[in-house]
């Protein structure tokens, strides 16, 4: 049974955040309500006031400025899916987004619903990860823009502080020549374990590599000190390279056993998905496979 509560539509930035810094604990941010409305339904938040972010017509585009991809944080999964945009300049992320939840899931929940909810079971961010991505931040001191890895700070935590929302990501593109994949397995509609890997290849060797990874801990994670070891190799001695990393992954990604797999079993998913996801890039750069 819902608590009873009001719905605020603010129609700019400014106007949400001031309402969340007048009204303090007593209001949340509301974008497609997939997870607030199941935490409210639980009665495992009670809030009086509910800020609806879905009319601030800023919040809710995919634009290209200075190469840059702009998603707006109210873009619900489904557009992302879908626009031609984000398949052409960002395939990594329409492949994750295709994954997400179920159709239902993907027409209401937002990209910046996800990546502020910060379930550790989730497919956006692990994709942005290998694109470096930014999200830009709007609160009662002003703006800042922070890189994605530093944003998600664990499970259901983030960088935001109160009063702040997050208002856009911003994505770099990948120079020319780099390809990206993303790679999932599920048990139920969220994801055990997913990567995302991006490379470019010169005379035979992987000369630029960025591999994520997410689920298994408490939030997705670029793997800086593999991609080190790995850059510089072939395809072979990099597939090699990720098998022979279950210690480092292991105590990198901190991995939680839980209903969806033991710790040990999700770091073998994983190893076994960035070897997949390696395979696929290189396969891509070297035109032998399509996007
Ligand atoms: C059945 C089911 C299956 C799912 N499967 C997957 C899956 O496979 N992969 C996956 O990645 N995800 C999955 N999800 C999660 C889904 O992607 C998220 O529920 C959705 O993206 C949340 O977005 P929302 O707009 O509905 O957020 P809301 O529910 O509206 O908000 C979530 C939280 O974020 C806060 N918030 C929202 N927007 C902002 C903002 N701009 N600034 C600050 N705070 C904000 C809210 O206050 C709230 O605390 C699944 C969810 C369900 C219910």
């Amino acid at each position: 049974m819902l608590s009873p509560f009001r719905v605020l539509h603010p129609t700019t930035v400014a106007e949400a955040s001031a309402e969340l810094a007048r009204l303090g604990d007593e209001a949340v941010v509301y974008a497609g309500g997939a997870e607030l409305l199941l935490l409210m339904r639980n009665g495992l938040i009670k809030p009086d006031y509910l800020v609806n972010i879905k009319r601030i017509p800023e919040l809710d585009g995919i634009s290209v400025e200075d190469g840059e991809v702009r998603i707006g944080t109210a873009v619900t999964h489904r557009r992302m899916e879908t626009d031609p945009v984000v398949r052409i300049r960002l395939p990594a992320l329409t492949e994750a987004e295709r994954h997400v939840g179920n159709i239902r899931v993907r027409n209401q929940g937002t990209l910046g619903g996800n990546l502020c909810f910060a379930d550790p079971h989730a497919d956006p961010g692990t994709a942005l990860l290998v694109y470096d991505a930014t999200v830009e931040l709007w609160g009662p001191s002003g703006g800042r823009r922070l890189p994605l890895q530093q944003f998600l700070v664990g499970t259901y935590d983030t960088a935001l502080e109160p009063g702040e929302l997050l208002t856009e990501v911003r994505v770099p593109p990948l120079a020319e020549g780099w390809r990206a994949a993303f790679l999932r397995i599920e048990r139920f509609y969220r994801p055990t374990a997913n990567v995302a890997a991006a490379v470019s290849i010169k005379d035979g060797q992987l000369e630029g590599v960025r591999l994520a990874a997410g689920c298994v801990g408490p939030n997705a994670m670029r793997l800086l000190e593999l991609e080190d070891q790995v850059r510089g190799s072939t395809i072979t001695e990099a597939v090699a390279l990720v098998r022979e990393s279950k210690p480092y992954l292991t105590e990198k990604l901190e991995p939680v056993g839980d209903v969806l797999g033991s710790a040990p079993y999700k770091v073998h998913i994983t190893s076994v998905l960035l070897t997949r996801a390696l395979e696929q890039v290189v396969a891509r750069a070297r035109g032998t496979a399509h996007d």
